[in-house]
């Protein structure tokens, strides 16, 4: 029922099109935390840039963070670029579900997606679509986010995979909760599970799937100071442990509230010649747990203050190769209001 539906509804997408590891690995990263309308042209991009693994490999940190820039949650990047090194040593992508799990970066969903798309291997993928088809089809209320759901999903997804047909299945499975049974409002009248769906029948479509937590979002207060004198200004790369580590940015202050201008004044502990401007304010941006309300000033130096900060550790940076310089997305957005 479900393959017959996939043939009729398949979304065209080009790592489908593929048996290719490498280029399905790609996919599945780059999609791990954006969406496939986003992800595509980055995926085609970055294949372009790097057409195969050892390309990958041999790239700079630099250079595959400036291809990644935008795209959000950099950990997956310097992940894919580690990864790509050990396989490059091993000559050959791996060919078995642990294998391919032990790669930086590769949880179990992405681990059984490689290995069900790219090698034909019977492992069930289990993803936010099929968590809400299993519920709902099954009338299953186990929290998804715990650890017994997590298990009873899995159990559950892995003795229901077509083990002829794993790539395809698993794919029509995701395919059918990304078009047909949508978070909101799912299309159940048309649906083709409908006679055997327990959340159709009992009208508890929205109920399900069940979470146990919710998260609490926290808001941030940046302030960017875009420092700069005689065409040239100052950038600081983001260090370890951090979700945009090895990115470029000016230097940022932070508080716990929206800050006053004498505040970042003060705080900035800059020459008190400065000469300081507005160019944004509450740009916000929006990361899983957290809001990030960023105002940016732009600061203009004299020239031997300039060189005294330098010997603060920032990275000088002439102003009209500052785009070579990959950068948080949220900071993108702030120099094109300079
Ligand atoms: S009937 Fe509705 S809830 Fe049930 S599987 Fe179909 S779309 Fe999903």
């Amino acid at each position: 029922m479900l393959l017959k539906w996939y043939e009729e509804h398949k979304r065209s997408l080009p790592w489908r099109d593929t048996k290719d590891p490498y280029r399905i690995w790609i996919s599945e990263i780059i999609l791990q935390q954006t969406r496939v309308v986003q992800g595509y042209d980055y995926y085609l991009r970055f294949l372009e840039r790097f057409p195969d693994v050892f390309v990958l490999a041999a790239a700079s940190e630099d250079e595959v963070m400036q291809q990644w820039q935008g795209l959000g949650y950099y950990s997956r990047a310097r992940n894919l670029h580690a990864a790509a090194k050990v396989i490059a040593n091993m000559g050959h992508f791996p060919t078995t579900y642990e294998e391919i799990r032990a790669l930086k970066g590769v949880g179990d969903y992405t681990a059984a997606a490689i290995s069900s798309f790219a090698f034909g291997l019977p492992t069930a993928v289990v993803d936010g679509n099929v968590y809400r088809v299993l519920a709902r089809h099954f009338g299953i209320f186990t929290p998804i986010d715990t650890t017994t759901g997590k298990r009873v999903f899995r159990e559950l997804a892995q003795q229901l995979l077509d083990e002829q047909h794993p790539g395809d299945y698993n794919q029509a499975l995701m395919d059918f909760g990304a078009l047909q049974c949508i978070p909101q409002s799912p299309q159940c009248t048309d649906c083709p599970l409908a006679n055997t769906c327990v959340a159709f029948s009992t009208t508890s479509v929205d109920q399900l799937p069940v979470k146990s937590k919710k998260t609490e979002v926290k808001t941030r207060y940046f302030v960017y100071l875009y420092i700069r004198c005689e065409g040239k200004i100052l950038l600081h790369r983001r260090g370890a442990g951090d979700i945009w580590q090895g990115l470029y940015e000016p230097p940022l202050l932070e508080f716990e509230h929206k800050a006053e201008f004498d505040e970042v004044v003060h705080s900035a502990d800059l020459p008190l010649d400065s000469r300081y401007r507005l160019v944004a304010e509450g740009v916000k941006h929006i990361l899983t747990h957290r809001v990030l309300l960023a105002d940016c000033y732009e600061v203009n130096v004299p020239a031997e203050a300039f060189s005294i900060l330098i010997e603060r550790g920032y990275t000088v940076v002439e102003e009209k190769v500052r785009s070579e310089f990959a950068a948080p997305r949220l900071v993108t957005r702030l120099y094109s209001m300079l």
